[in-house]
């Protein structure tokens, strides 16, 4: 084997938890020889999404509670171990000047993820880790003093390795759950991948004239009739549904026995208040009055399930009506198709399963050498910084401990 196909470490994939995994290698132990194998041309094309493209790197309120997965109690531990904080204090160190706005979510000071990006590329090369771009993992295969790791190009030798290749989500950026497979060969157990953070398509065709509307409500699951979550926020319509953060959030728990309602007018308690705001307005049709407080479309989109008169004076509505016009727009509910695809969905749910590996490590309890980082382990979280928070947790113990 060539010298220069000879690393110490090796990471497959550079997305975030990989980038970072290089980097922490590089500095836990200098004389490293490390490299990253990526399949894109380019490092880091997920992290050049997030956020709308300004991403939102981590979020200071951090609690293994914005989190979802078999075993979230590991989060306690990784956490303990590179937490939001330390996240601020990494890419200051790397000269990037970060902001935090609403709900603690963080940003670089520049609202340009190529910041991010390009902070890493620079302190990767400057601690000399090498790069092999557009380059495929194919294989890996044990061997006496490590691994073998085939790509479709090469073949190196390493004594550790790095599996930080993403889930399934947004595949055109690289992660497509390549990394399951190595991970099954080796004895893991994968949790069955599933989208989440993703919009929801709705059965009925009532809502296709609606694409663009936003509206806060509160919405709420229910499986069972028991309530599994409920949020307020702003829901968008589109044309196949439903998104919007509140929505994207409560995804992850949608399955075939899961109701979704929405109540239009959060602040409404009772329908008497209804009716005291239809009497601000007696001489206008009610449907003009409901426009003042709702979007147009949407008022339409109601009246004509409920087959009111549109006509009809606010003041003359019947108590029976007046109900009608309550409960639904309180208690709409909304027949769920499903959640859309990998293609839409901003995370992976599912993956390799926490329980196989080592928490303070990140390395595999089923293969000596064998680490794992990032969105292919079984923990997603909440939108608001915390998926990438967790990609840059699990690269940094990753990278450190090798
Ligand atoms: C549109 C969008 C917006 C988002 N916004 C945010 C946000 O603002 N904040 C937040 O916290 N999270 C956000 N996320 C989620 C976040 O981007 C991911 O959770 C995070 O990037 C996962 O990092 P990772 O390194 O584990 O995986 P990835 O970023 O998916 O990186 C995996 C890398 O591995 C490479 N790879 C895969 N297979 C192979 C192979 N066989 N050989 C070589 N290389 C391979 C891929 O090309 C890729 O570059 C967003 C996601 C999307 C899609």
């Amino acid at each position: 084997m060539l010298k220069d196909r000879q690393f110490d470490t090796i990471i497959i994939g550079a997305g975030a938890a990989g980038m970072i995994a290089g980097i922490s290698a590089a500095q836990a132990k200098p004389k490293q020889n490390i490299a990253i194998i990526e399949k894109n041309w380019i490092l880091g094309k997920k992290v050049l999404v997030t956020g709308n493209g300004r991403c939102n790197l981590t979020n200071v309120n951090l609690s293994p509670d914005k989190y979802y997965g078999e075993n979230t109690k590991c989060l306690h531990n990784i956490f303990n171990r590179f937490s939001a904080d330390d996240t601020i204090k990494f890419f200051n160190k790397l000269d990037v000047k970060l902001k935090t706005e609403n709900d603690g979510r963080v940003f670089p000071i520049t609202d340009m993820s190529s910041t991010i990006v390009d902070a890493l590329s620079k302190e990767l090369s400057q601690q000399k880790v090498k790069i092999y771009v557009n380059e495929r993992l194919v294989k890996l295969i044990p061997d006496q003093d490590g691994w073998q790791v085939k790509t479709d190009k090469n073949i190196y030798e390493t004594k550790s390795v790095i599996i930080a290749t993403g889930g399934k989500s947004y595949p055109e950026s690289g992660s497509t759950g390549d990394g399951y497979d190595i991970a099954r060969q080796f004895g893991h157990r994968i949790i069955e991948p599933r989208p989440a953070l993703v919009s929801l398509e709705l059965k009925s065709d009532l809502f296709k004239e609606l694409p663009g509307v936003k509206a806060n409500v509160t919405i709420t699951l229910t499986a069972q009739r028991k309530v599994v979550k409920r949020s307020t926020g702003e829901i968008l319509f589109t044309h196949f549904g439903i998104s919007g953060p509140i929505v994207l959030d409560l995804s992850r728990l949608i399955n075939n026995n899961s109701e979704v309602s929405v109540n239009f007018m959060p602040e409404l308690r009772k329908h008497e208040e209804l009716n005291d705001l239809f009497r601000q307005y007696p001489r206008k049709t009610f449907v003009n009055t409901l426009d003042t407080i709702l979007p147009k479309k949407l008022c339409q989109v109601l009246l004509n399930e409920l087959k009111i008169d549109t006509e009809k004076q606010a003041s003359h509505l019947t108590k029976n009506e007046n109900q009608l016009i309550f409960d639904k727009l309180t208690n709409w509910q909304l027949p769920i198709r499903g959640s859309r695809s990998f293609e839409e969905s901003m995370v992976t749910a599912g993956g390799v399963s926490m329980d196989e590996i080592n928490h303070r490590t990140m390395e595999s309890l089923k293969a000596k050498g064998l680490y794992f980082a990032g969105e292919i382990l079984d923990i997603d979280g909440v939108s608001g910084g915390y998926n990438l928070q967790f990609a840059w947790s699990t690269g940094f113990i990753a990278g450190s401990s090798v």
